[in-house]
């Protein structure tokens, strides 16, 4: 028996309209903010990721499905999607357009982690992206954006951390401050940490490891070292987050290591889903299209993870299931009937009435038993008899009353129905 690879995940009819929901959200506060979607390759050259997501992160050194194609090139299937995005702007000088510049995305990723609940191979995204403008104004909007969403899909259980980490003016003095601070704990720190300590001090501060994390936990702060122009735009962030009835906390422990991502770093960290709880992550990156080869251009993004947000709408909240039934079940017994019912059905549905009709030669009472599972709302049973003297009860399945119909007056049975 073939089953799925490990990690990857089946979603049955049931568990996909959980999916269309959070996607029609998605796609509706988009337009409400004046986001396009953009929609880009599922793998891009490997480089791109070297370059876009940086290769001294996890992702880049153990996570990536990368292949070489028949002509020696070296693919990976995306692992997120800002790169992408980025190149694809780039590509097609969407640079030199008006700014901003507002795109959004629902994608599935590629990523090899050790699959567990919230964690899987294959998982979705949902991220928006905002090109060129460099305000604390656009930091706003965007997280004002995810915001919208995630109340959108009545997930009101999150706390939105925010941090500033600075820009390549104040970041060279930071980091001395942390390698002076690591360096006096280095034998306790984990191999990895240890080996990044000079080169990327600040990817120990969201090292997983519950000692690097403990020991991070009184490191410097990176608000403490901002340069006046980064302390100015933070607190213009705040100034706006406190007006637009967002709550928010501090939270230094944020970082993005990366030296083209600068300033504004932030988390949406859901309760109750246990330790897989970041449900939506974004952050400033001012240098990433200049790194992947294109012009100087500001950027901001996030991606929330579609699996999770899941995951937490079934830990409560307000997401009701539509029954989903049919308006209709048309019940024919014998040819002439069912060739009824399918003229029946093709009339209704030009109308959009959801009807449903037996495919599978079922008795009566067999089809009645159908129509119940899928809860119609009205049942229509046509026989020789209603066939004959051209007239038939419509039945209402939801109070029991019973209407007498012409099967020749379609229109009627529609208004009753409708
Ligand atoms: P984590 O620290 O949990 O590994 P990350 O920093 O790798 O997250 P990002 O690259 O910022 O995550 O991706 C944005 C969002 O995508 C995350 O906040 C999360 O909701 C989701 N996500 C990331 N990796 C996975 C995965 N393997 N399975 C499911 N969702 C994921
Ligand atoms: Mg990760």
């Amino acid at each position: 028996m073939i089953q799925k690879p490990r990690g990857t995940m089946d979603i049955l009819p049931k568990e996909s309209k959980k999916w269309q929901f959070i996607e029609k959200v998605a796609r509706d506060v988009c337009r409400k903010h004046g986001f396009g979607e953009i929609r880009f390759p599922t793998f891009e050259e490997t480089q791109l990721f070297k370059r876009g997501v940086g290769d001294t992160t996890d992702v880049v050194q153990k996570e990536m499905y990368t292949f070489t194609d028949r002509d020696g090139t070296s693919y990976t299937l995306r692992p997120e999607g800002t790169a992408c995005v980025a190149r694809s702007v780039i590509e097609n000088g969407l640079s030199g357009d008006t700014m901003p510049l507002k795109l959004f995305y629902i994608i599935n990723c590629f990523r090899h982690e050790r699959p567990q609940a919230g964690r899987y191979r294959e998982f979705y995204q949902f991220g928006a992206e905002l090109f060129g403008a460099t305000t604390p104004s656009a930091d706003t909007e965007l997280i004002c954006l995810a915001d919208d969403f995630l109340k959108g899909i009545g997930i009101n259980n999150t706390t939105l951390h925010v941090n500033s980490i600075g820009c390549p003016e104040c970041r060279p003095q930071y980091k001395s401050a942390l390698v002076e601070y690591f360096s006096g704990r280095q034998d306790e720190l984990c191999d990895t940490c240890k080996s990044r300590l000079h080169s990327n001090p600040l990817r120990i501060l969201d090292c997983k490891s519950p000692i690097c994390s403990a020991i991070a936990k009184d490191a410097p702060k990176t608000i403490d070292h901002l340069c006046d122009a980064c302390k100015e735009h933070f607190e213009g962030l705040k100034a706006r987050l406190n007006v637009s009835g967002i709550d928010y906390e501090i939270d230094c422990n944020i970082v993005r290591g990366l030296d083209y991502y600068s300033r504004t770093v932030f988390e949406f960290i859901s309760e109750g889903i246990g330790s897989q709880s970041t449900v939506c992550g974004g952050g400033r990156y001012d240098g990433l299209v200049e790194q992947i080869g294109g012009p100087k251009l500001a950027g901001i993004g996030f991606a929330a993870g579609i699996n999770r947000l899941i995951l937490t709408m079934e830990n409560g909240s307000s997401y009701v299931e539509d029954d989903g039934g049919a308006d209709i079940y048309i019940a024919p017994l014998g040819e002439a009937a069912s060739v009824k019912a399918n003229e029946i059905c093709a009339f209704l549905r030009k109308k959009d009435i959801v009807c449903d009709t037996d495919l599978v030669g079922r008795s009566l009472k067999a089809q009645m038993k159908y129509a119940n599972k899928i809860n119609a709302k009205n049942t229509l049973i046509i026989g020789d008899g209603e066939l004959e003297n051209g007239k038939a009860q419509l039945r209402n399945m939801l109070n029991g009353e019973q209407t007498e119909v012409s099967l020749s007056d379609l229109e009627a049975i529609y208004d009753i129905i409708k």
